[in-house]
């Protein structure tokens, strides 16, 4: 019987092992912690936003590796298997699905039961330390135990909360077979600005719209709720921003980001709202229409003194206010690390492995899943909806 070896009982992993399983194949998973499937319990805070409905292959970086994928497991699809598995799938605003139990725990516990009642074995505090392809795999655990299979499916994620388990290690594991790799990089992660107001701010939450700049042009808007921090700027919006900037940081491109604190009422009702309130101080007219605590901040960065009265304020430094509040700059600097990050941007060359089956071309029997390979999704289910998708297409090809 064909012998499948799976490297990582993550999402990918999971769905692989079931998948070669239920395609007739002897597998077994091998897992460096001492359960499977821990990232997953931190994902969607806890509740686990485990596809999005309206995932498709444009949603990653590289559509076209996607595309076969998807073919072969649809968001649908996926919908399908968890609800047989007795998930209830609540379809939440932008196609984002979570467990109708709203807890992590419950993707997790389902697969391990299925895992169970598979008679799929599991080996716990393996990990694995080298892989040799001769007659066939040869898997070496750091523990110094050899491992033979047919077929070696590498599961082993990113460099992604590294904590979890996936802290690179398989990217080593696929070099040491003659594969090459992108750059990597954080994605899905806090961005750190330069600002000398971030201390004053930090904490500060609010409901804004924040736009990457590039040469001066708006390259990605995004809408929802901003935090600033002391370290600089963080929230769902800048999540999905963060992969664009830290691509361009990693190429030594200046990027800002407008914040724009000011949603709803436009510039002249603004200018209206000033002229009405020309009695107040500065500080009193801003009071009702922006977080209390940015106002210091924003008023010093027009320079305008908080106690005096908006009726003595120049018209040139008001409309700079005006201006101000529809569209504050920020130098993107840089953002937190992998630890910090949903995922990793980058990866196994995407080149180097055939998308219909995602077996390696470079070494016949290996295959690929997960976040291991240069594909990474927006935040919103799509990165999970890759991990179940690849590795259901990896485990089935590899049992035949
Ligand atoms: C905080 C957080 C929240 C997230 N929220 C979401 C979300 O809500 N929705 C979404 O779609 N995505 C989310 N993601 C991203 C998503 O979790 C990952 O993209 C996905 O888990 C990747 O699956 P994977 O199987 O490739 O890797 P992983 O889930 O990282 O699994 C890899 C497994 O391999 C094991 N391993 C690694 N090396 C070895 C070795 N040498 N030997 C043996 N075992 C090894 C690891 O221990 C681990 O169990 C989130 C990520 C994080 C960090």
């Amino acid at each position: 019987m064909n012998k499948v070896i799976v490297i990582g009982g993550g999402a990918s992993g999971l769905l692989a092992a079931l998948s070669a399983k239920e395609n007739q194949s002897d597998v077994m998973i091998l897992e460096r912690n001492n359960k499977l499937g821990k990232k997953i319990l931190a994902t969607g805070n806890g509740r686990c936003n485990f596809t999005n409905v309206d995932a498709t292959e444009m949603h990653y970086n590289h559509p076209y590796f996607v595309k076969p994928v998807f073919e072969q497991m649809t968001p649908k699809k996926t919908l399908a298997y968890f609800e047989s598995l007795g998930v209830i799938p609540k379809v939440e605003s932008e196609g984002k699905t979570y467990p109708l139990s709203e807890q992590a725990s419950s993707i997790v516990d389902v697969l391990v039961y299925e895992i169970e009642r598979l008679a799929i074995p599991v080996i716990y505090e393996a990990k694995v330390v080298g892989i040799k392809k001769n007659q066939d795999f040869e898997i070496t655990l750091e523990d110094g135990r050899i491992l033979h299979a047919d077929k070696v499916i590498l599961a082993t994620g990113g460099m992604a909360m590294p904590k979890s388990g996936s802290d690179g290690i398989g990217y080593e594991l696929a070099l040491s077979l003659g594969h090459t790799m992108t750059s990597i990089f954080p994605a899905l992660v806090k961005l750190e600005l330069e600002s000398p107001y971030l201390k004053a701010m930090d904490g500060v939450k609010f409901p804004g719209t924040v736009e990457l700049i590039y040469h001066g042009a708006s390259i990605q808007t995004e809408q929802g709720d901003v935090l600033f921090t002391k370290y600089g700027i963080s929230g769902p919006t800048i999540l999905q921003i963060s992969r664009k900037a830290n691509a361009l940081l990693q190429d030594n491109q200046l990027i800002e980001l407008k914040v724009v604190l000011v949603n709803g009422p436009e510039k002249r009702d603004i200018a209206k709202r000033f002229s009405l309130l020309s009695e107040k101080t500065a500080e009193q007219s801003l009071i009702g229409l922006i977080n209390k605590r940015l106002i210091h901040p924003i008023l010093k960065d027009v320079h305008i003194e908080p106690h005096v009265l908006i009726k003595q304020v120049n018209k040139e430094k008001l409309n700079l206010l005006i201006q101000r509040l529809f569209d504050w700059r920020f130098k993107v600097i840089g953002s937190k690390d992998f630890d910090d990050a949903q995922v990793t941007a980058g990866g196994l060359s995407i080149h180097e492995f055939n998308p219909q089956t995602l077996q390696s071309k470079k070494v016949s029997g290996l295959f690929v899943c997960g976040e291991v390979i240069d594909i990474d999704g927006l935040c919103g289910g799509y990165n999970l909806q890759w991990a179940w998708a690849s590795g259901y297409v990896a485990g089935k090809h590899a049992s035949q």
